[in-house]
């Protein structure tokens, strides 16, 4: 038995399991895939106080080590379901796992673009991480698709990198930093397709263009063999919907003290419904969830 089970190993959950451990409570973490969330496909952090540059990878690694070496125990085993009662069960493909409180920490997963080939192309052309992908499309012409600070921030990475980068956003303004769309305006090799949405996938086993159309219903196709889609998250919610309630774009509804309407059931980071969501609210959600579980778990 556990006195905290953390659903996700991103920014939020490690720095909860980093104030849960420092409380002197039993910490286990459970992860589907790496650590370090979605934070670890940013290339260059600079809005992180403290850091004025910072890689996600360095960051995610940082808190991971400093969550383990305070105690965390880390499991890498999906949470598959938590059955709730005084005592929480959470279970996974390998087994049960008991506790007394649950922080849910689960961020979100990739929107897709919704446009006919692209699950096939994935892989061929398409992707959703450049940091992971950009160094493939080396001199090649590449696309972005997408308005926010992912997207701007992967136009100004694949722009070191590629021959051409084409950021195509629906809107003429952008969601994402002004101070990052400002260092893309001075880049020669960006160009902003604005108020355009890509309407058609050109291919031919690999991606080889993209049909862009605008406001005006006109269409220009693009040649590029890269396409990185960041046309934002959805959160990851699901298998955890009958313990708390969801806004109405699905994100966990509670207030800043993360807690739900389950006793012992706290959300924390991208999965909570926020106005700010960005590394820095995740790592506070983390401190606030862990604070609230512990002192749950001490009235
Ligand atoms: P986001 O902020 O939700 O932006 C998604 C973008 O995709 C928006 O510009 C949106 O257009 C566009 N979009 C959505 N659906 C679309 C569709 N079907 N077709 C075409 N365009 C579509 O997502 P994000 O950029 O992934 O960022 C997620 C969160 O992480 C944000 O809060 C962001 O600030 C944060 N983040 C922070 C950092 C950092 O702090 N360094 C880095 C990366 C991300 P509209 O603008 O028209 O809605």
């Amino acid at each position: 038995m556990y006195d905290i089970i953390i659903i996700g190993a991103g920014p939020a959950g490690l720095t909860a399991a980093i104030y849960a451990r420092r409380a002197a409570k039993t910490v286990l973490v459970l992860e589907a895939s790496s650590y370090g969330g979605q934070i670890i496909n940013t290339p260059d952090i600079e809005n992180y106080p403290v850091a004025a540059h910072i890689s996600g990878f360095e960051f995610a690694t940082n808190v991971y080590n400093q969550a383990v070496a305070l105690g965390a125990e880390i499991k890498f085993e999906k949470a598959l379901e938590i059955k709730n009662g005084d005592e929480k069960t959470v279970v996974t493909p390998r087994g049960e796992y008991a506790s007394k409180a649950v922080i849910i920490a689960t961020g979100s997963k990739n929107r897709k673009l919704g446009v006919e080939g692209e699950d096939m192309l994935v892989g061929r052309g398409i992707s959703y991480c450049a940091t992971c992908d950009g160094a493939f499309f080396r001199n090649k012409k590449v696309a972005v698709a997408g308005g926010g600070n992912t997207a701007l921030e992967d136009a100004l990475y694949l722009s070191d990198i590629a021959e051409t980068v084409y950021l195509i956003h629906r809107r003429d303004s952008f969601r994402g930093e002004a101070a990052t769309a400002e260092k893309l305006r001075e880049k020669p090799n960006v160009k902003l397709v604005l108020n355009s949405v890509i309407k058609k996938l050109g291919y031919d086993k690999r991606l080889t263009g993209v049909t862009v159309e605008n406001k005006l219903g006109e269409q220009t196709e693009l040649e590029v063999s890269g396409l990185f889609v960041a046309v934002g998250r959805i959160p990851e919610t699901d298998s955890f919907n009958a313990l708390a309630d969801t806004d109405a774009s699905g994100y966990f509804a509670s207030s800043e003290n993360c807690k739900t309407k389950t006793d012992g059931i706290f959300v924390a980071g991208d999965v909570r419904s926020k106005d700010v969501r960005q590394l820095v609210t995740a790592t506070a959600d983390g401190a606030v969830a862990a604070t609230e579980a512990v002192k749950y778990l001490n009235s």
